[in-house]
């Protein structure tokens, strides 16, 4: 399927204006993303574990306009997180790969998953978040801001754990 095919030139694909691309492991679901990936956060809750099958999900939260899919369509499962709000799990029904995640109450961003994306150069961590509740073996960057429970709520002065 072709949607909106971008023209075929000499500038459709410079780096600047190429849009970054991912998708699942067997290919079935396929997207693009019109913005960089910035501000990666690790989630070491336990919903992220069991739902990844390893130490954390590896995030990053992007506006919701500015993803598109362009294969196939996710399945979704939806679960009341530690906070109380629905979150939304959108995976490959084909090969189970986590796409991404979002709340049911915010249409306006959603949390890519980031290890969907087929590029990675230039990527790191910013911070790492529930890591009171990450597993003994898990591997956490202590080198970055580590908040034992979620994020702070934005404009909160509480200042990173450094659990
Ligand atoms: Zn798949
Ligand atoms: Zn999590």
């Amino acid at each position: 399927m072709s949607i909106d095919a971008r023209p075929a030139g000499p500038q459709a694909d410079t780096a600047e204006s190429a849009p970054l691309t991912g998708g699942c492991l067997c290919g079935a679901v396929r997207y693009e993303l019109a913005v960089p990936v910035s501000a990666i956060v690790a989630c070491y809750c336990a919903d992220c574990r069991r739902a990844t099958g390893t130490a954390a999900s590896i995030n990053a939260r992007v506006p919701a306009s500015a993803f598109r899919l362009v294969r196939g369509a996710t399945r979704v499962f939806a679960r009341a997180a530690d906070s109380g709000r629905l979150l939304e799990r959108h995976f490959c029904a084909d090969c189970g790969s986590p796409i991404l995640t979002r709340h049911g109450d915010d249409t306006r961003q959603i949390i890519l998953k980031v290890g969907s994306l087929d590029r990675q150069e230039g990527m790191a961590l910013a911070a790492s978040i529930w890591t009171a509740s990450a597993a003994p073996w898990a591997w956490v960057d202590r080198d970055q801001p580590c908040f034992p429970a979620g994020r702070p709520a934005p404009g909160s002065t509480a200042a990173p754990g450094r659990a």
